[in-house]
């Protein structure tokens, strides 16, 4: 009896791995044995794929089957595997053309019927299928997302049969007839800045952060419109770009996040964990299969921490290494696993543990040190990579009559943050920096020094307060957001002062 040969793709942490699938058959008993690291959802395929032969009007060769899954030393994991699986036993019994499997990657989870059901990550899949120059054939329902990589041919089946007619040359193609869109609810869902009512500043720096990249902090009393700021970041954030949005769409997917149909991810993401989220839960890894995390959900958008204080100091101290790298590494014997995980982060905290300091109604009952204690557990190397830290006080009577039409929308502002980010980007091509919040300061100031009369007055304000050199250097950082903001060349004297402006809660957080 001959050897079938296919491929398929498992997904480890967000790459596909193309997986070798043969089958054999021999005289005996009639048995089949999965080899090559297997788990049980793989084993289990045996079944899946009998019953969804069977139901196919296939026959199920009687004898004895051995499918092999290569590398060996891989661990396989998931259903995706079963209708490669499938179509390597009808391959080796004769019922499909050898021929016609080679340059062939097939992924699809069979149900008893012969349906052929979606699989997660269908994207990451593609993208493994595209750099070997196969074809690739995908559940129906996965069209769309593995149509969005260029130059690869994909073949959409709804059911086993179908496949096995795309493979005897009965059916020309299955790809069905739709284009890879964008979700219009995707446009449409985010949030308007116009339905924040006063909070100028808080604005401004909202702005200002998206503008430079900037990771941002914002202290004040509970239900003074925080959560509804930050949620309106990714609206006015510049539309994720090729790359960017690929690489996000594919992230959502293994996550099982990705909306049936849904085409690519165009908009950066907004992930807000809740406080009882657990380090594993949020940074991902654990043992086992290296699990996504919510920071890698955020990927290339906003990771937004409401009530940061209120977080496991495990969870504060594990957002560390991603704002450091961009990445979680996840260590398995012999191999590293890298997740994406570079993410704005936007913190938000109430000024004490019962929320109402500040507050005009009701009076707080904490004592000085618990207000102390409470921020503290923000302090250090986490505050230290925000650059843009608001205090949000309560709107005035005369903000919140605030004539109508007065109150910039989303698209406003995200136009001037698509012009900042243009000037930026100008200013960093060639370099490894996207943003100026991740050109390290020792950098920015070796190539653009700015006349010591720009930064007098920050300099003075550093010296006669308790500033370091270290938040000086940050605080010009964020004036050549100021000023790319302003369509200034560099920063004016003007500009710096504006950028130590938001940096006046530094005070209250470093407690
Ligand atoms: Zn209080």
């Amino acid at each position: 009896m001959p050897l079938a040969r296919t491929r398929s793709v498992i997904v480890i942490g967000v790459a596909g791995q193309l997986v070798e699938v043969e089958a054999d058959i021999s005289p005996g008993l009639p048995a089949m044995a999965i080899v090559g690291l297997a788990d049980t959802a793989v084993a289990e395929a045996r079944d899946r794929a009998r019953a969804a032969v069977v139901n196919s009007g296939e026959d199920w060769p009687n004898r004895r089957i051995t499918v092999g899954l290569s590398p060996a030393s891989l661990h396989k994991h998931g259903s995706a595997l079963d209708l490669a699986i499938a179509i390597a036993v009808l391959g080796a019994a004769g019922k499909i053309p050898i021929d016609a499997l080679a340059d062939l990657v097939v992924v699809g989870e069979l149900g008893l019927d012969g349906r052929v059901r979606p699989v997660r990550g269908a994207l990451a899949m593609a993208l493994a299928a595209r750099d070997v120059g196969c074809a690739i054939v995908v559940p129906a329902s996965n069209y769309q997302e593995a149509a969005l990589v260029p130059d690869l041919v994909v073949h959409a089946v709804a059911n086993l049969a179908g496949l096995v007619g795309l493979l005897r040359g009965e059916i020309l193609t299955g790809a069905p007839d739709t284009t890879p869109t964008l979700t219009p609810s995707e446009a449409g869902s985010v949030p308007d800045l116009s339905d924040v009512r006063g909070q100028v500043a808080a604005r401004f720096g909202l702005e200002l952060a998206a503008a430079g990249g900037h990771h941002i902090s914002m202290l004040g009393p509970p239900g003074i419109g925080k959560t509804l700021l930050a949620e309106r970041l990714p609206g006015i954030l510049p539309a994720l770009s090729g790359e960017a949005a690929v690489e996000v769409t594919a992230v959502h997917s293994i996550a099982g996040r990705l909306a049936e149909g849904q085409g690519l991810i165009s908009r950066a993401p907004f992930i807000a964990p809740h406080h009882t989220a657990s380090v594993a839960a949020v940074v991902g890894g654990g043992s086992g299969l290296p699990k996504l995390g919510l920071v890698s959900l955020a990927h290339h958008g906003v990771l937004f921490l409401d009530e940061a204080p209120e977080f496991a100091q495990s969870v504060l101290d594990a957002l560390r290494l991603p704002l450091e790298s961009g990445e979680i590494v996840v260590s398995r014997s012999g191999f590293n696993v890298r997740l994406p995980a570079r993410f704005q982060l936007v913190l938000a905290a109430n000024p004490c543990p019962c929320g109402l300091a500040g507050s005009m109604v009701a009076i707080c009952q904490c004592s000085s040190l618990q207000r102390r204690r409470y921020l503290a557990r923000l302090s250090g190397p986490l505050l230290d990579r925000i650059d843009v830290r608001l205090q949000l006080a309560a709107p005035t009577l005369a903000e919140l009559r605030g004539i109508e039409g007065t109150v910039e929308s989303s698209s406003v502002v995200a136009a001037r943050v698509a012009l900042a980010r243009h000037r930026s980007e100008r200013r960093l091509q060639g370099l490894p920096w996207r943003t100026n919040a991740e050109v390290p300061t020792t950098e920015l100031r070796k190539r653009w020094p700015l006349p010591a009369d720009v930064v007098a007055s920050a300099e003075e304000a550093f010296e006669t307060g308790h500033g370091s050199a270290r938040g000086l250097d940050r605080v010009v950082r964020l004036a050549w957001t100021v000023a790319d903001l302003a369509g200034h060349q560099s920063p004016t004297a003007l500009d710096v002062e504006t950028a130590l402006l938001q940096r006046t809660g530094r005070g209250r957080w470093a407690a």
